[in-house]
């Protein structure tokens, strides 16, 4: 169950184009200019380096499903932030309990964006604490951790997922400070995750990380506590 316009980027790129027959460029006027399939093929290599995992390949903002008032808001609000955004512009912080929906909302705010042309990528958090520190005490490995976070640094949307699923120790506050801050000094967007509220990520993380997230996210936008993946799932099948 993919994105339909992800099939149809994938069809459009495996077969030869008949405009320019593979040579990604057309002339026109005697000029060369790039042809549709050349756009085609980067944003499918887009997608492919936003590292979204296959189980939200499907979900888009319009497969969202209002099964109340504050999800039907939220749609509307995700729609609007995709039209408007801009590099550098404010994120969010999607609270709201396992199953709520933010995951959804989040990674296709992120397609939505890949389509306009934008470069962004998805992680979640554990996944990229555990990779940090299967790099950050190996000297071998060492240049992956600086290479990595050039990488985060070039996108235009981060997407952080399930912030504060972690297990909490002074290396994983450190690296999370470090990680966030290094996105707030270089202007960059992100849109966060997380089960647990403001107060609490707080006591995890330290109030240095809370407050600069706050300050690059919109963060007041809570989830309903019912169990969107269950709701989604009977309406979407
Ligand atoms: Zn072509």
């Amino acid at each position: 169950m993919l994105d339909e316009r992800i099939i149809q980027l994938q069809k459009a790129v495996e077969q030869p184009c008949p405009e320019c027959n593979g040579e990604e460029y057309i002339i026109k006027d005697n000029r060369a200019i790039p042809c549709e399939c050349r756009h085609q093929k980067k944003l499918l290599k887009s997608f492919k380096s936003a590292e979204i995992p296959p189980k939200y390949e499907h979900v888009t903002i319009e497969n969202f499903k209002e099964i109340n008032s504050t999800c039907a808001k939220l749609k509307t609000m995700a729609k609007r932030y995709a039209e408007n955004f801009t590099p550098g512009c404010t994120g969010f912080l999607f609270k709201g309990k396992t199953g709520s929906g933010k995951t959804h909302l989040a990674v296709s705010i992120l397609k939505e964006l890949i389509f306009k042309g934008y470069s962004g990528l998805y992680t979640n958090t554990v996944d990229l604490l555990q990779f940090i520190r299967s790099v950050q005490f190996n000297a071998w490995k060492y240049d992956e951790l600086t290479e990595m976070m050039d990488h985060i640094l070039q996108q235009d949307l981060l997407v952080l997922d399930d912030l504060g699923a972690e297990k909490v120790t002074d290396w994983t506050r450190e690296r999370l400070y470090s990680l966030i801050n290094k996105l707030y000094e270089n202007n960059k967007t992100i849109i966060v995750t997380s089960n647990i509220d403001l107060h609490e990520l707080s006591l995890r993380l330290g109030d240095h990380t809370v407050s600069r997230l706050c300050e690059m996210c919109m963060h007041d936008t809570k989830f309903p506590d019912k169990d969107y993946r269950r709701v989604f799932l009977r309406h979407f099948l």
